[in-house]
């Protein structure tokens, strides 16, 4: 069905199913036309795709992904949607509802049992309250997915796009840059959505690296060491990581004398391989 942005279709579906909108789900539909096109534009490499969607609500984005992949996959948490999606995208064959939560399935198997032989991409506009847990969940457990184009708040997709050695960054930067090359898309005003967020949002793309860009020792280690790192983000990078990594701070202090890292240097101001070279000597003086 298409139409399905337009406020008057939306309230006439949702008044037949008796719909009220979950807040706790971060249930905020689009009701702008432009933007799922060119969510679906970017997110689509090309028409041989799967794509596995995260939350169709009433299948706006849906729609769209319908038209431009193979095959699409959307997974909805809220059983009272999967009526209304069997109605909206009753001429979209291609399109498969789940009902379920998207952080307990597995998706390696889905993959498996979907997209057998299919490059795959990954689309969502995302429900707010899980957006790192959702973009980590996909990213750490390797799938085999080219890439993640997601909308998340505006803020969320500045700290994640956020370069190397600026404020923005911090460890949810660093650990999506483990996995991907992260692009900022487009921004979306609070107002494309019903009902209205108190912020805006903005969609990004996450390219999924083929080959990495550091290689830790122990994977465990690195991002250990990278949360350590920013959990007070104003202190000097010696004291975070001494409580952090409960390690001593005389320690600690050798430790990054002997790999050339400033006693006085801050979490942000970390490269990639700066934390590579620090989680190896935190590995190596742990299993000394
Ligand atoms: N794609 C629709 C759109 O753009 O209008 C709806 C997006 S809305 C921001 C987020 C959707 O994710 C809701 O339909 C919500 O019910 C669903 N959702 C929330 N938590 C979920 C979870 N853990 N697994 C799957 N879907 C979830």
């Amino acid at each position: 069905m298409d139409k399905l942005y337009d406020i008057t279709v939306i309230k006439g579906i949702l008044g037949r199913y008796g719909f009220t909108f979950s807040k706790g789900l971060g249930q905020n539909f689009l009701i702008d036309p432009e933007v799922c096109p060119s969510i679906a534009e970017y997110g689509v490499p090309d028409e041989n795709y799967g794509v596995i969607e995260v939350g169709p609500g009433i299948g706006v984005l849906t729609n769209e992904l319908g038209k431009a992949a193979q095959k699409v996959v959307a997974v909805e948490i809220d059983k009272r949607l999967i009526p209304v999606l069997g109605e909206t995208m009753s001429d979209r064959k291609n399109v498969k509802v789940i009902n379920d939560d998207v952080m307990k399935m597995d998706l390696h198997k889905l993959i498996e049992d979907e997209f057998d032989g299919m490059n795959v991409a990954v689309c969502a506009n995302l429900p707010y309250y899980i957006t790192s847990p959702v973009i980590m969940k996909l990213l750490e457990e390797k799938l085999p997915v080219d890439c993640v184009t997601v909308m998340v708040q505006k803020e969320a997709a500045e700290r994640i796009c956020a370069p190397a050695g600026t404020r923005d960054s911090g460890a949810l930067t660093i650990a999506v840059r483990y996995y991907a090359e992260s692009e900022m898309l487009f921004e979306v005003k609070a107002d494309s959505f019903m009902p209205a967020p108190k912020v805006d949002s903005a969609v990004i793309r996450l390219n999924i690296r083929k080959e990495p860009i550091v290689t830790p020792i122990c994977e465990k280690t690195f991002f250990a060491v990278v949360k350590a790192s920013f959990l007070q983000r104003r202190k000097v990078i010696s004291n975070t990581l001494a409580s952090g990594l409960n390690i001593s701070k005389s320690e600690i202090m050798k430790l990054l004398e002997d790999i050339g890292i400033p006693l006085n240097a801050r979490a942000e101001q970390l490269e990639m391989e700066d934390f590579c070279r620090l989680a190896d000597a935190v590995y190596k003086f742990r299993n000394k």
